[in-house]
């Protein structure tokens, strides 16, 4: 045992783009530490987390996660996160039209530039914030369809769909022959 992915545990790096602001830090502290701290300070540059989940066939997958800024000085920087991923979690909110278009962006540039198979999801976060729902679930879901995405909407303040959100990226990667 190396370390390495093999057919009952898989290894796989995980980025997290889209607009500063959208919740991809306090999604990835829900997932990983249970954990929502509305102060949570705003990441610098990019960071690095692992959490490892069983799926139902014993199958283990270890997830390092990039979490990026999404500020703009630090764009350029983002194709440093993306080489090598496995997957790719483009995040926008919903109550935010700007960040759904900013999502744009970074899918278009993904396919354009990111592993050939990557794992493409679609996550409109701060879903608990239906009052000031902007981008309705129909557009999210429609666009994530034209791409070949998965799509789900997430909060990581009450928790809803986080760890779903994970499982599904699970089941949707390409298993290596043993
Ligand atoms: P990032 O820049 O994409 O990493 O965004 P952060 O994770 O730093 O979150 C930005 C702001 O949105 C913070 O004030 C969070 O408390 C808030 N936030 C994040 N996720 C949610 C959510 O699901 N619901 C609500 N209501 N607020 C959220
Ligand atoms: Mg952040």
């Amino acid at each position: 045992e190396n370390g390495d992915s093999d057919a009952k545990n898989l290894r796989v790096k995980l980025v997290l783009l889209g607009d500063s602001g959208v919740g991809k830090s306090c999604i990835v502290l829900r997932f990983v530490r249970g954990q929502f701290d509305p102060t949570s300070k705003v990441t610098v540059g990019a960071s690095f987390l692992s959490q490892t989940i069983a799926l139902q066939d014993s199958t283990t997958v270890k997830f390092e996660i990039w979490d990026t800024a999404g500020q703009e000085r630090y764009a350029a920087l983002a194709p440093l996160y993306y080489r090598g991923a496995a997957v790719g979690v483009i995040v926008y909110d919903i109550t935010n039209p700007d960040s759904f278009h900013k999502a744009q962006y970074w899918v278009k540039e993904l396919q354009k530039h990111g592993s050939p198979d990557i794992v493409l999801a679609l996550v409109g976060n701060k879903a608990d914030l239906q009052e000031k729902r902007e981008v309705s679930v129909q557009d999210g879901m429609d666009y994530a369809e034209k791409n070949g995405m998965f799509f789900i909407e997430t909060s990581a303040k009450t928790a809803d769909n986080i760890n779903q959100l994970f499982e599904e990226i699970a089941k949707r990667l390409p298993r290596p022959t043993p």
